[in-house]
């Protein structure tokens, strides 16, 4: 019926050298009406696709350049990952602080002491079949939690890692984490203690460690949450063994 009204965009590709911008025939805006792809939706959709067929080295240099959000300009630099490129294990938190943000390395700071010691608790270590990322590769000024659109600007690089990782296990540190990964804004109580999917892999949420340093009393289900997501690994080796 829109097509009828002419009221549908009519996209034309630009010529190889681009710049031609007056030869589309997309008529004048009507209100009301959203063309079916904005350009700058277009472009977005570009930018994922390119990120989703990254590799490694092409994804870091990618994230060092970024600046596809206003969070690039406060950086000292970004915060990519660190670990083993082969986990099974993959635990997200929220972003770098000013540690992380000096040093270019996720959890480096009291909270990132606190995670290696949650880690040594089911007998993990940074960097042996654990890796440790965050939703956003900059520091958020004052350490504020990040805004949705800034962790939607990162969320192809995230994903890109994950899907060359392939991690058995997915830990979400903390609620925007958890919100971030699974679409929910549900409380990490209620999240916590049962398996949830994203992206086709399992996740666990738990608490983030700095929200531990601060509130001890829930170290306890902390404590839980490891031992649940220790079992559920154990269960994930069981049902596919690792290929030789
Ligand atoms: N908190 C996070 O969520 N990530 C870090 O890298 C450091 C602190």
């Amino acid at each position: 019926m829109l097509e009828e009204l002419r009221l549908v965009p009519h996209w034309v590709l630009r010529s190889p050298g681009g710049g031609d911008h007056d030869r589309g025939t997309m008529p004048a805006a009507v209100p009301g009406v959203q063309p079916a792809a904005a350009p700058s939706d277009a472009s977005a959709m570009s930018r994922e696709a390119r990120i989703a067929g990254m590799d490694w080295a092409q994804l870091k240099a990618a994230v060092r350049e970024c600046t596809a959000c206003r969070l690039h300009s406060g950086r000292t630099q970004t915060v990519f990952g660190v670990g083993d490129e082969t986990a099974d294990w993959l635990f997200i938190g929220e972003g770098p602080g000013a540690e992380e943000d000096a040093r270019g390395e996720p959890f480096v700071g009291q909270a990132g002491r606190l995670l290696d010691n949650m880690l040594a608790a089911i007998g993990l270590k940074r960097g042996q079949d654990v890796y440790i990322a965050n939703i956003v590769k900059c520091r958020p000024p004052g350490n504020r939690v990040p805004e949705p659109s800034e962790a939607g600007a990162c969320d192809a690089f995230l994903r890109r890692q994950i899907a060359l990782m392939r991690p058995r296990l997915l830990i979400a540190l903390g609620k925007t984490a958890a919100s971030n990964l699974l679409s929910s804004d549900a409380s990490i109580g209620s999240l916590r203690g049962r398996l949830h999917e994203c992206g086709g892999l399992p996740l666990i949420v738990t608490y983030h460690p700095a929200y531990l340093l601060r509130n001890l009393i829930d170290k306890a289900k902390a404590w839980e949450d490891l031992c649940f997501a220790r079992e559920t690994m154990e269960r994930l080796k069981a049902q596919a063994p690792a290929q030789p």
